[in-house]
């Protein structure tokens, strides 16, 4: 049989515990047994939310949560300013579009984070502007933006949210949502979260929970207010998704019992090692600043299409990393390490580039980029 490895930015691994923990029989979603798992769930959303309000628990995955931020805060007409740095930069626009929102753009070269005053200066020449739209972690370039010093700037404005999107952040690197004073905050099961994918959550600070009192875009499934009462109770508006909040409570465990601090320095320490080791082949990170904790955008070498090194990797060896989406299609190649993931996966993917870059005609000396890697996660030989 096979060995098969995940090393993409979502679906990520799940641990034999978790995996066990929704294997369990299926519970009533009214019921008092399941009523207590959403308890136990409520108190470790906040931990890792870092927030005091309470965290909705969805039945979708990340774009719902996106969606709902947007239809439960804005309505028709009003105007939303989209930061487009990539992919899911770009999806904040198009689900204003959809719901008749207006927006204003920043686009920001792919690589790169949003510069702090160009933002300042879009909200400055237009006070009309509602909701700022983010991502922490812009996961098809592997850029985070600077999400704390934006919250600075809409801190101060009382007509003004600041939406993120931690879809691909959270668990990963810190993103104290009251400590910075970030609006809502979303998020998904499949990434730094160590589950399947099939959850969605969003957190609404007390300011955008005003918002939604006038908030008249149409919406249905995604009531936010509606979730808000049910969870209160231990409980969702509709069927929940039971298995995957075993597995939910089972994580969150993890978390707290291993802390955010341990986790992220986890995360900061096989960063490091992955961007010495693609160095050390002498390859170039795609993301110019800010890269992120999460994941490692390499640029593919001269003469090699990212494509290739995703196919080979996967057709031949089993091993699942990422390509690049849309316009770096072909130029760039991803790996993430987030969620559960340890510091031998990460020896594994650079042996295993070293190993497909031969193949594909780029001479890497064998075992270069795994010494650098060692060196960062283990210390000097
Ligand atoms: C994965 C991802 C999404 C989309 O999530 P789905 O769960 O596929 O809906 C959105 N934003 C970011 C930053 C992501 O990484």
């Amino acid at each position: 049989m096979k060995k098969h490895y995940l090393l993409a930015p979502g679906p990520t691994p799940v641990s034999p515990e978790t995996l066990l923990a929704m294997a369990t029989p299926i519970i009533h979603h009214r019921s008092p047994q399941f009523a207590e798992v959403v308890a136990e769930c409520r108190v470790g959303l906040k931990y890792l939310f870092q927030t005091k309000q309470e965290v909705l628990i969805l039945a979708s995955t990340g774009t719902g949560a996106m969606e709902g931020a947007i239809t439960n805060t804005l309505s028709p007409g009003d105007t939303a300013l989209v930061v487009r740095g990539g992919k899911f930069g770009e999806r904040w626009g198009e689900i204003c579009a959809a719901y008749g929102v207006n927006f204003e753009a920043i686009d920001v070269e792919w690589g790169r984070a949003v510069q702090v005053a160009d933002v300042a200066a879009k909200l400055k020449a237009n006070p009309a502007i509602k909701a700022v739209c983010i991502q922490a972690h812009e996961t098809s370039t592997g850029v985070n933006h600077p999400v704390k010093e934006l919250a600075e700037l809409t801190k101060s404005l009382p007509g003004t949210l600041l939406l993120v999107d931690a879809i691909s952040a959270l668990g990963a690197f810190e993103l104290p949502m009251d400590a910075w004073g970030i609006d809502i905050m979303v998020a998904g099961s499949q990434k730094a979260m160590m589950l399947p994918p099939g959850l969605a959550f969003a957190c609404l600070s007390e300011k955008a929970w005003e918002f939604t009192k006038t908030a008249t875009c149409n919406k249905y499934y995604f009531n936010f207010s509606k979730e808000l009462k049910n969870i209160q109770k231990n409980t969702g508006a509709y069927t929940s998704a039971v298995s995957l909040v075993m597995g939910l409570r089972d994580v969150l465990r993890y978390f707290k019992e291993a802390t955010l601090e341990k986790i992220f320095a986890e995360h900061q320490l096989m960063s490091k090692a992955t961007k010495a080791a693609v160095k050390a082949l002498g390859l170039e990170l795609f993301s110019q600043e800010g890269a992120s904790d999460a994941l490692t955008a390499v640029r593919a070498p001269a003469g090699v299409d990212g494509q290739d090194v995703v196919k080979l990797l996967r057709d031949k060896y089993g091993i699942m990393i990422a390509g690049g989406q849309a316009e770096a299609k072909g130029k760039i190649f991803r790996i993430a390490h987030m969620g559960y993931i340890g510091n031998f996966d990460i020896v594994m993917i650079i042996a295993a580039l070293e190993v497909v870059l031969n193949e594909l005609g780029y001479k890497a000396p064998y075992g270069a980029g795994v010494k650098a890697a060692e060196e960062v996660l283990f210390g000097g030989a």
